[in-house]
């Protein structure tokens, strides 16, 4: 799919400005944890400057994610926005750093898509203070679903092992070590 706009009007005009708005659904935009659903529309307002190269494009892109906590796992949805400042010139290939003009025209959709993945959350919380799922019984900590007794480092396990000369034995709950 394409997020096509014609910018014949600037191409031989340097200097020349408009605003462009889009206001359309980008499918495919998912990563493990993060994805834009396919029924929400991206908003954008962008700025196309003419300059020496090519085609300067700045703006907001908005969107609304539809995000699981990496944590917990619970689905919420969530504004985001990213800022992007591109440059499109003509014959641009896919290694360049820039974004192609062709046919007097560029298409939004590479930019977008760049901007949004690369720069959504990799590891999103529900909350900053979410305590997430027992790794044992896999029980919602923020809901106390879980049970579980704290458990023993294994570092520390031989320490409930270890004799006294008096025939005492070491445990988590004994009174104090001293002579
Ligand atoms: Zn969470
Ligand atoms: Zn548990």
């Amino acid at each position: 799919m394409t997020v096509p706009v014609d910018v014949r009007d600037l191409l031989r005009h340097p200097g020349a400005a408009r605003t462009v708005a889009i206001d359309e659904p980008v499918e495919g935009l998912v990563t493990e944890l993060v994805r834009v659903p396919g029924d929400q529309p991206i908003h954008a307002d962008l700025l196309f400057e003419s300059v020496m190269e090519g085609i300067l494009v700045s703006g907001p892109i908005t969107v609304t994610l539809s995000v699981d906590c990496a944590r917990c796992l619970k689905s919420l949805r969530s504004p985001f926005q990213v800022d992007v400042q591109e440059l499109f010139v003509s014959g641009a290939g896919d290694l360049d750093d820039e974004y192609p003009i062709a046919d007097d025209e560029v298409d939004l959709e590479p930019m977008i898509r760049d901007a949004v993945l690369l720069n959504v959350p990799f590891s999103p919380l529900c909350r900053p203070e979410c305590l997430g799922l027992c790794e044992r019984c896999g029980g919602d900590r923020n809901l106390e679903e879980c049970r579980c007794e704290p458990e023993i480092d294994d570092r520390w396990a031989g320490l409930s092992r270890l004799s006294f000369p008096d025939g005492s034995r070491a445990t988590g709950s004994a009174g104090p070590l001293g002579p």
